[in-house]
């Protein structure tokens, strides 16, 4: 039996998400059976070094052993009690710690689910319904968010999706990235009106693509002044870029933080926070409803809590930094024997090599990139047992997993199959 021609009758295109579905490299995806370490493994056997890693978070790399534990502790327990646990209590506390903007943090169970709760509260606290979010970043697939999107929605040519309503669209304002003039020109003509600017600090769904000195503390000064409500789409960049995030990073404080992806260590968390003051305005406290059956959930909230601690650990992000640079290096110099002049984008853990030449610094550049060549690229390296997220405009991810004889084996893979193509 085909899984996933037989998965096709049965669920929309295969797949539960779509870019899964390899829609935009052509073939059919690989199914997978099991993840140990830096590697996957698909249902025939074969091994990957895996650079998904779930897609951003298993930093740790896949089933860590520590995660695991905690899990089959915590499972005894039982599975979800609709009721507040100690264990939601000990992720808080780690997320406040972690995170300098965070005072106070919700859980909820996905990063979409972050975001639109967010997006609520920044409407509610300032009284204004217009939100300024930029072309090409992806906050999930929330209708206020869903216009002109990246990740899977541009992927597949669909950055502003039918189902959400032109009312709704029409309350999201469309900025460039990294083009500080581009947002002045929204507040000036929506004086008064906008509640709040949603970013990826670093954006990670058009590829990778870094912010420009400045861009992000005149972005933070510009909603300050405008009584605008800064909300950092921290999903990718979360744990990711430090402990504290890209806020911690690029030393900037937000008002609304979201999260997803790492804090959940492999199960479906996300999570929103700020200030205090903020926060408070969420039911039961105040009166923006928001509310989830398994949202803390025992299990999600025990394999994020063994991940922070680990990440917490003295040295963590020197090493993982020293992996990824190794990677990054490598590739750097691969180019460059090969005197290709595309562009790569890297920041610690993550990274995206763009099939364009120069600089990729907007949102503009990333969608100039060879997207069939992308393709070419991607199966190639598929095919040698390296695997990759199967788009041009994803990042890919680094894990504290990736030992280095999978980074060298994976520097020789990426000059080979460059070397085979040009
Ligand atoms: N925000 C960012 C920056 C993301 O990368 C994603 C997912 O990739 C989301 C929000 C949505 O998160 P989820 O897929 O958990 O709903």
């Amino acid at each position: 039996m085909n899984i996933f021609e037989e998965s096709k009758k049965f669920i929309p295109g295969g797949v539960n998400s779509p870019v899964r579905a390899f829609g935009s490299v052509g073939g059919e995806p690989v199914i997978i059976k099991k993840g140990e370490g830096s590697k996957i493994y698909d249902i025939d056997g074969k091994e990957y070094i895996d650079y998904v890693c779930s897609w951003g978070p298993l930093i740790l790399g896949h089933s860590d052993y520590r995660v695991v534990k905690k899990l089959k502790e915590v499972i005894e327990n039982g599975t979800s009690f609709g009721a507040p646990t100690e264990l939601e209590l000990e992720l808080a506390k780690l997320v406040v710690d972690y995170v300098p903007s965070i005072e106070m943090v919700r859980m909820v169970n996905s990063g979409t689910e972050a975001v639109m709760s967010a997006i609520r509260l920044a409407r509610a606290y300032t009284n204004r319904k217009k939100i300024i979010k930029f072309e090409g970043c992806y906050h999930g697939h929330s209708d206020s968010l869903l216009v002109k999107a990246g990740s899977g929605a541009l992927t597949f040519n669909q950055p502003s999706s039918p189902g959400v309503p032109e009312e709704f669209a029409k309350l999201t304002l469309i900025a460039d990235y990294n083009d500080i003039e581009s947002v002045k020109k929204l507040f000036m003509e929506n004086k008064g009106e906008i509640a709040c600017v949603i970013i990826e600090p670093v954006a990670g769904n058009m590829g990778v693509v870094l912010p420009k000195d400045g861009f992000l503390k005149e972005l933070e000064e510009l909603c300050k002044n405008e009584g605008a409500l800064l909300i950092f789409d921290e999903i990718i960049t979360g744990f990711r870029l430090s402990k504290g995030g890209a806020q911690e990073y690029f030393g900037i404080n937000p008002d609304l933080t979201t999260l997803g992806k790492i804090i959940g260590g492999g199960l479906p968390v996300g999570a929103y926070g700020g200030k205090k003051e903020i926060m408070e305005m969420v039911s039961p406290v105040g009166p923006v409803y928001q509310a989830g059956t398994l949202s803390g959930n025992p299990l999600a909230m025990a394999a994020g809590i063994e991940t922070l601690k680990i990440l917490g650990e003295p040295g963590f992000y020197d090493n993982l930094r020293a992996k990824a640079n190794k990677l990054w290096e490598g590739f750097g110099e691969n180019l460059k024997r090969l005197n290709l002049k595309f562009a790569f984008n890297s920041i610690e853990s993550m990274a995206c090599m763009f099939f364009k030449d120069g600089q990729v610094e907007s949102f503009k550049d990333a969608v100039q990139s060879d997207t069939k060549l992308f393709a070419e690229f991607f199966h190639k390296m598929l095919d040698k047992g390296v695997n990759l997220a199967p788009s041009q405009f994803e990042a890919m991810f680094v894990s504290m997993a990736h030992s280095d004889e999978d980074l060298e084996k994976t520097i020789k893979i990426h000059f080979e199959t460059l070397k085979e193509m040009f």
